[in-house]
């Protein structure tokens, strides 16, 4: 039995999210620091899908903006994202965590394809599903696919880990000693104000398919726990 307030969740992890301070790479550390936390609530009995992004290493908006064309820039961007589910594959397994990888894009020696019904099967028998190469499709994010994949497997929640900062704003709190965090807001909020929880296709998609999403740091170990307790921490987006 669990006490969770969540069954199945997505937590969402931005490359950034996994290289520490120096904000490229990968902070073997952290990773760490992130198994151990997923392993506590695999440990409780919830279904753990993981979203992992790419931004450590390659985004593709750069490469467009290096000349490049903008698809084969999401591609590289796409790849990038394998590479770190892997690592988190490894650390997760290394904790003991029966852990599958599922990429958008096929490359069967590396892991499987993404397969629905195959990902919430892997979810009941209580394997961590990483989700890698986002969406497959160019011109769209990992929190996109954060949002498509909670919708498709039907989380309750998508846990956004934050490396920076703590909840939502209304301004930058690095930048303005005044700025105030939200408990609460809806996807309208998001979009009205313009607040950069997520890029408005994803935003969108949580709002029309009533996604509830918990932005909280994941630089405090134990937070993803909280998180899934439904302790008061960070800010909740309400899907409905
Ligand atoms: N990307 C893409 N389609 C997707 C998901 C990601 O083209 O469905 C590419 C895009 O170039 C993006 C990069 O992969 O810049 C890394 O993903 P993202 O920026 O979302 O990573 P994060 O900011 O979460 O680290």
């Amino acid at each position: 039995m669990t006490t969770a307030r969540y069954r199945r969740i997505v937590l969402k992890l931005s490359g950034e999210a996994l290289s520490g301070e120096a904000g490229f790479g990968l902070e073997p550390s952290i990773i760490q620091s992130v198994s151990r936390q997923v392993k506590e609530v695999a440990e409780l009995g919830v279904e753990i899908a993981v979203v992992v992004g790419g931004g450590n290493i390659w985004r593709g908006k750069v490469g467009s903006e290096m000349g490049m064309d903008r698809a084969n820039a999401d591609y590289m961007g796409m790849l990038a994202t394998v590479m770190n589910s892997l690592a988190l594959q490894d650390s997760l397994e290394n904790q003991g965590i029966p852990t599958r990888v599922q990429t958008s894009i096929e490359m069967r020696q590396v892991a499987e394809p993404y397969i629905r019904r195959k990902a919430i099967r892997h979810l009941e028998k209580k394997r961590v599903v990483i989700f890698a190469a986002g969406t497959g499709n160019p011109y769209f994010s990992t929190d996109t696919t954060a949002a498509l994949r909670a919708a498709e497997i039907e989380a309750d929640v998508i846990l956004m880990a934050k490396n920076n900062v703590d909840g939502v704003y209304n301004d930058d709190p690095k930048l303005n000693e005044n700025a105030t965090k939200y408990d609460q807001l809806s996807y309208m909020d998001v979009l009205n104000e313009g607040l950069g929880v997520m890029d408005s296709t994803a935003s969108s998609l949580c709002m029309d398919n009533d996604i509830d999403l918990l932005v909280f740091s994941i630089m405090e170990e134990g937070n993803i726990k909280k998180a899934v307790m439904g302790e008061n921490i960070g800010t909740i987006v309400r899907g409905k």
